[in-house]
């Protein structure tokens, strides 16, 4: 990253920062929802590689039309088309049902960007690492291992552009299973 590119992404971190302010996860510990898309950004540094500077400023923002009120104009204006695109294909429709936003998200998956792929996978491996690490705190072991169930699912449309994430989160959702599957038993 140069420095235009590293002012860049800090303009968009301070951006999602001041727009997720008054948001928490659902966790017990009451995290700042910033800390989320923080995450996504580092498991697309550290675990897979991804350096470059759209999709990583896309990735801070990946949340920000979905969960606060930004308008795409604004994104647009501050960080330009191409990472608002990327924002708008890793953001779901609120509009629609919960069960048919999940539905869409399978379906898909496989007709995304490779780099908006890259954003919903590093996603999808912050929040299966949430669920085992800070769960949501009304979750109980079905609801994980259903999430888990239907993270697989979307990650298999993702598949052939990042190896090295796509091994993160087979990795994570085996560790995930194996853990979930002893508590159930027990
Ligand atoms: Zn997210």
């Amino acid at each position: 990253m140069n420095s235009e590119d590293l002012s860049g992404f800090l303009k968009a971190l301070r951006f999602a920062a001041n727009k997720h302010r008054n948001q928490r996860r659902k966790d017990k510990r009451n995290t700042p929802y910033i800390n989320h898309p923080i995450e996504v950004c580092y498991v697309l540094t550290e675990s897979g590689s991804v350096f470059d500077p759209a999709i990583l400023t896309a990735a801070i923002l990946h949340d920000t039309l979905e969960d606060t009120r930004s308008a795409p104009e604004e994104i647009r204006e501050l960080f330009g088309s191409p990472v608002l695109d990327l924002v708008k294909e890793v953001t779901d429709d609120k509009h629609l049902p919960r069960f048919v936003r999940k539905r869409l998200q399978v379906e898909n998956a496989s007709t995304i960007s490779d780099a908006a792929k890259q954003i919903k996978l590093a996603d999808k491996i912050s929040n299966i690492r949430d669920i085992l690490e800070n769960p949501p705190w009304s979750w109980n072991t079905r609801r994980k291992l259903d999430y888990i169930n239907w993270a697989e699912q979307v990650a298999g449309g993702l598949r052939g552009v990042n190896k090295k994430l796509e091994d993160k989160f087979d990795e994570l959702v085996r560790i995930s299973r194996e853990k979930l599957d002893k508590g159930n038993r027990r």
